[in-house]
């Protein structure tokens, strides 16, 4: 990626019209039609938002599906909220995405929507177990519940404030669901593990079978990995990884593992 703007010394409208900018409206874009193909959003429903710089964020504006989104409908706002360029509104659940960005450097992109299992888990204020699927596990780990606010307020924003340095996945009770990474392609990965997560414990809990947990050695492998990766996972916090040392094979499964990452990624 070209060296990151330094938006202090530039100007809103420059800012908007940057290649960086660009680049970034081209990916909401992808985005946005994607979270309506796969029918994660329904309505005006969801929303999404890119940093740019230190001081900007791009983001969807409200009232209009993100299956519709054209590039000029995509607005540009500083850190309080205030649109400074762009023809539309923005919604008002940017609030959500700036107390992520001021809580959590790391965060860069956030996607908020409602699919539907996720939002199911959502209704009932619980999440899928761990340990049952790797995916779930390596990229997200435990997500967490931030508890009901009326949407759009900024009390609803701040729902989030305890979880989002260790968790980049956050359900909202009674509503739906945020996720937050490096880029906005990124966190629409995230949503697309955790509704998949979602689906297949649903469905696996209908085989009639019990469920098979990844052993306990194996889940400290996985954290090893996302620990050297610099993925957020809560339960980084309760594992003495460094103090148990991390083998020789151990490392060599990370190599691999990684190795297999870079293709994909
Ligand atoms: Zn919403």
């Amino acid at each position: 990626m070209a060296e990151t703007m330094k938006n202090e010394e530039v100007s809103p409208l420059a800012a908007a019209s940057s290649p960086e900018a660009e680049a970034f409206r081209k990916e909401i874009l992808r985005v946005g039609r994607k979270l309506w193909e796969r029918q994660y959003v329904d309505g005006n429903g969801g929303n999404i938002s890119v940093r740019l710089g230190s001081s900007y964020v791009l983001c969807t504006p409200t009232m209009l599906s993100k299956g519709d989104l054209e590039h000029a409908d995509i607005c540009l706002s500083d850190l309080d909220g205030n649109i400074l360029a762009g023809v539309r509104s923005r919604t008002s659940e940017l609030l959500l995405h700036l107390e992520i960005y001021k809580a959590n450097p790391q965060a860069r992109a956030v996607v908020h929507c409602h699919p539907p299992y996720a939002t199911a888990f959502a209704a009932t204020g619980s999440t899928p177990p761990n340990g049952l699927i790797t995916e779930y596990e390596l990229f997200i780990g435990p997500a967490a519940v931030a508890p009901y606010e009326t949407p759009g307020t900024k009390a609803f924003a701040e729902t989030v404030l305890p979880f989002v340095m260790d968790h980049n996945t956050i359900l909202l009770t009674n509503h739906g669901i945020v996720c937050w990474a490096d880029t906005a392609t990124h966190a629409e990965w995230l949503v697309e593990i955790f509704e998949t997560c979602c689906k297949t414990y649903l469905l696996a809990q209908q085989i009639g079978k019990p469920l098979t947990f990844i052993p306990e050695s194996k889940m400290r492998e996985i954290l090893a990995l996302k620990q050297r990766l610099g993925f957020p996972d809560a339960r980084l916090h309760d594992v003495t990884l460094q103090a148990e040392g991390i083998s020789a094979k151990l490392e060599r499964l990370v190599e691999q593992v990684l190795a297999r990452l870079e293709e994909r990624y």
